[in-house]
């Protein structure tokens, strides 16, 4: 068994792939799968290839000889997310506009190690990340409903598997609000390694694999959806979606350049159509307490929204990434990669994803519905340790 130290120090790395191929061989079963962003920018480093090289087309061919029915994008659900967190986001901040009681500032959730983090040491703060569940989860919730209602079978035929940056993911899938009367919404994780060891197993050479591209439609997405990535990506994502929401406005330019960069602890104001928003951003459980402690003090800069990503750099950093031995141009260079693969995208801002758009006019309604939240939040809860 292969053991690996997680960002909150609390989990170790066990060797899912021998449930994937079991999965793959039964006939009974549809094995779906999702692909994390930063997976495609690290990947490659498995087979030799520079860091940073982007292999999604690659990947996506490698998940179809391996077995898998359907090959959906995690960006898909980014999407998702930014219109469930900006939403939820766009409605703090009026309550608070507008003099009333409201948890502010809103905290990213989408890094499992962050909220194990809180949910752990910060109780006096557990009011206030974003009830939006993570990208992993929405999509694992999106799949045994939606997807599979598409297919006409019972969610106990779908197996869901995911491949992340991330070991922190393993727990997350395995929390007992993620799963349906014994279900879970995501069944197995993997991560980037444990896939590179499952397309060596198949005698499979990822450098030689024809590009391919996501089945539809959870594998349709947006540069929002991939930048999600990379520190500071969320808060993009969600900033994006939200100035055009709330001023009706087409944003004349799309890149937030305020909150990129790698220092490990930033803050920004960004113009929201006449209102002054301020962020912070931590990458790095380190920066991240200091912000904490910050917010505890009283929150002097008068933050309204926190991105933290317990891993250096963000996903592409995860602890289930090829080992970068510490070596920040590897995270430097799958940073690069991340944004330039972006910017050559038609689709940028998640709500503008039209699968996303479909998605709720013919099944959840609209962002923070009642069946949006039934299946895309959570809560969180007190925890003396994991
Ligand atoms: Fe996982 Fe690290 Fe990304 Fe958090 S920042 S979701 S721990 S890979």
């Amino acid at each position: 068994q292969c053991v690996a130290v997680c960002p909150v120090g609390a989990l170790s790395e066990e060797d899912s792939t021998w449930r994937v191929v079991e999965a793959l061989a039964d006939p009974e079963k549809v094995v779906v799968v999702q692909t994390a962003p930063a997976t495609r920018v690290a990947l490659g480093e498995a087979f030799g290839l520079e860091p940073g090289t982007v292999v999604t087309g690659e990947m996506v061919a490698a998940l179809r000889r391996l077995g898998f029915n359907y090959v959906f994008d995690t960006d898909f659900a980014a999407d998702l997310t930014i219109m469930e967190e900006g939403t939820e986001l766009l409605g703090r901040l009026d309550k608070y506009l507008a003099g009333e009681e409201v948890a502010l500032p809103i905290l990213t959730s989408c890094c499992p190690a962050w909220v194990n983090f809180i949910e752990s040491q910060y109780h006096e703060l557990i009011d206030i990340p974003s009830s939006a569940r993570s990208p992993q989860q929405m999509f694992g919730a999106v799949a045994k409903t939606y997807f599979a209602e598409k297919l006409e079978i019972p969610r106990e035929k779908l197996v869901v598997v995911s491949i992340m940056p991330c070991l922190a993911k393993k727990f997350e899938a395995s929390r007992e609000e993620f799963s349906v009367e014994g279900n879970p919404d995501v069944d197995i994780v993997l991560s980037t390694r444990e896939l590179a060891h499952l397309i060596k197993r198949a005698n499979l050479n990822l450098k030689e694999l024809e590009k391919e591209e996501y089945d539809n439609p959870l594998g349709i997405s947006t540069g929002a959806g991939l930048i999600f990535g990379v520190t500071g990506g969320v808060l993009e994502a969600a900033l994006r979606t939200s100035y055009e929401i709330k001023t009706g406005k087409t944003l004349e330019k799309i890149e937030f350049e305020q909150v990129r960069g790698f220092d490990g602890l930033r803050v920004a104001s960004v113009d929201l159509g006449g209102i002054t928003l301020n962020v912070g951003l931590a990458h790095g459980l380190g920066n991240a307490r200091d912000l904490l402690d910050e917010i505890k003090d009283g929150n002097p800069r008068n933050l309204h929204a926190i991105e933290v990503m317990a891993c250096p750099g963000g996903c592409i950093g995860g602890a289930g990434q090829p080992y970068h031995h510490g070596d920040v141009n590897v995270l430097k260079k799958r940073t690069a990669s991340i944004y330039s693969e972006e910017k050559n995208l038609t689709l940028r801002k998640s709500h503008e994803n039209p699968a996303v758009k479909e998605l709720y006019e013919t099944y959840l309604g609209k962002p923070m519905s009642e069946k949006a939240h039934h299946l895309l939040h959570t809560h969180y809860s007190k925890k003396e340790k994991y």
